[in-house]
């Protein structure tokens, strides 16, 4: 069958790399359609919900050049990036119309800013196609990162089953349910589509190591989900962590984190704290689980409702 995705289409046997229009705006987003040659899931990967994210980006680029309509059973597409407004300003976590976070605006509004009206966009035309969706992220701009993958428990239980499978097969150590529902794949899991949102990178950076362990855990996942041929694997040892707790500053200041990714955290034990611009300390932050440090804010600069830590 045709694929048609909007202004976009790909022929069985074809691959088409254009640019999509997001709904009622001058945004186009650069898109990669693969119709393979035969039948099979169809899945969607976002690269780019944040502009800052490159690890998750570049994979995208390469995978949308590299993949070929003969080798798939089924259809990809890709949108590498997603966000094109954030992505050229260089901006973290928000677009810059709108100051608004795309992880938080799903479903979307058609009629809304140009943020909601990209998450309206990849929502009813792309989850809405999809038996699969990944989203690749990375450490933000102000961001230092652990490696994890977050699935979705909003799902039914075949849903939320499929979702732990394949994150679990990203080649990442630390995977994460979420119950979350503003976000892009909370949102696609409520409307019945299992994924996950990974993350690779940190802080504004990315590298050839990190874009090849991306592609590796993806193509991993297609081969689960029968896209591509072959068996997948296990990639080194998974830990399941339950819940993922994120603590927001509560002040205005300069952030001092006591902690790194990776760390080992107990419950009680002090991450950080906010400052004053005159060095005195106007806020402390706890650690509200026993867990490991999945990110924390790696700026000086810190502002009320910055995600300063998360804990898994
Ligand atoms: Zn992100």
């Amino acid at each position: 069958m045709k694929l048609v995705i909007g202004n976009l289409e790909a022929e069985i046997g074809q691959k088409t790399q254009g640019y999509l229009n997001i709904v009622n705006s001058d945004i186009k987003v650069p898109c990669t359609l693969i119709n393979g040659i035969k039948d099979g899931k169809t899945v969607v990967i976002t690269g780019g919900t944040h502009g800052g994210e490159y690890p998750g980006i570049e994979a995208a680029i390469q995978l949308a050049k590299e993949l070929m309509p003969n080798d798939v059973s089924g259809k990809i597409i890709i949108v590498h990036p997603l966000n094109v407004p954030a992505f050229q300003a260089k901006l973290q976590y928000v677009g810059p119309y709108d100051g608004k976070n795309l992880n938080r605006e799903y479903p979307g509004l058609a009629t809304g800013t140009v943020t909601q009206k990209i998450a309206y966009t990849v929502t009813n035309q792309l989850h809405s196609i999809a038996d699969f969706y990944m989203d690749l992220h990375g450490g933000d701009l102000h961001e230092s990162l652990e490696p994890f993958v977050i699935y979705s428990k909003l799902g039914t239980d075949l849903v939320n089953k499929i979702s732990k499978e394949a994150a679990s097969l990203m080649g990442i150590k630390y995977i994460c349910g979420s119950v979350s529902d503003n976000g892009s794949f909370g949102s696609a899991a409520k409307n019945g589509v299992p994924g996950f949102l990974a993350e690779i990178g940190q802080c504004g950076l990315w590298s050839e190591d990190e874009v090849s362990q991306y592609k590796a855990g993806v193509i991993n996942v297609l081969k689960y989900l029968q896209v591509l041929e072959g068996m997948s694997e296990q990639i080194g040892e998974v830990i399941d962590l339950e819940k993922m707790n994120g603590l927001n500053a509560t002040v205005d200041g300069c952030w001092y984190s006591n902690v790194i990714a990776g760390q080992k955290v107990s419950k009680g034990e002090q991450v950080g704290e906010i400052r004053d611009y005159f060095g005195n300390v106007i806020e402390k932050y706890v650690s509200p689980i026993n867990g490991v440090i999945l990110y924390t804010a790696s700026s000086l600069a810190i502002n009320v409702n910055d995600p300063i830590i998360a804990v898994g």
